[in-house]
């Protein structure tokens, strides 16, 4: 589904209710697309499911139908390093006081940069079909890879 965007001929004036919906190549040039609703001040110390999004902004909608592939994340063998929070260019990497919680899978996009950067032996991401189970896909994890002898 496309998402429209509320515009008016007022250049740089955006009203909801507007008298039509535009696409956005529709957008008049400098009109302002509030990405929250309300006073913005603390937002970078709210956690991002719970600030007030504007319908403008990206977090609100799934891009989960884009993913073919998605990763799956293993508790047991993570040791919370945030190497995938880090690199995960989509903001997807759930983390909470430096421990990793999970993915986001509403806007992972399904890259596997995460399970690239991922250190541990046997990885504690990787990636899987879009159909698979998580629990499937946690019962055949891969073993501990064992050094080859000199
Ligand atoms: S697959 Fe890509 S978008 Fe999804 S969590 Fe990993 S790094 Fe982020
Ligand atoms: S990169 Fe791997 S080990 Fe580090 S926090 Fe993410 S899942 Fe855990």
């Amino acid at each position: 589904m496309s998402r429209g965007v509320l515009g008016t001929d007022k250049r740089g004036i955006l009203e909801l209710g507007a008298e039509k919906k535009v696409g956005w190549d529709e957008v008049p040039q400098g009109v302002v697309l509030h990405s929250f609703e309300g006073e913005i001040g603390n937002t970078a110390h709210i956690r991002p499911e719970e600030r007030e999004y504007s319908q403008f902004n990206s977090y609100i909608a799934s891009v989960a139908s884009w993913r073919v592939i998605k990763p799956v994340y293993n508790r047991d063998i993570c040791i919370d390093c945030q190497n995938c929070w880090v690199w995960c260019p989509d903001t997807s990497i759930i983390s909470r006081d430096k421990q990793m919680l999970g993915i986001d899978y509403d806007h992972c996009k399904g890259c596997g940069v995460c399970v690239e950067v991922c250190p541990t032996n046997p990885k504690s991401l990787l990636m899987f079909t879009e159909a698979t189970e998580n629990d499937d896909a946690l019962a055949g994890w891969p073993e501990k890879k064992k050094k080859a002898k000199k």
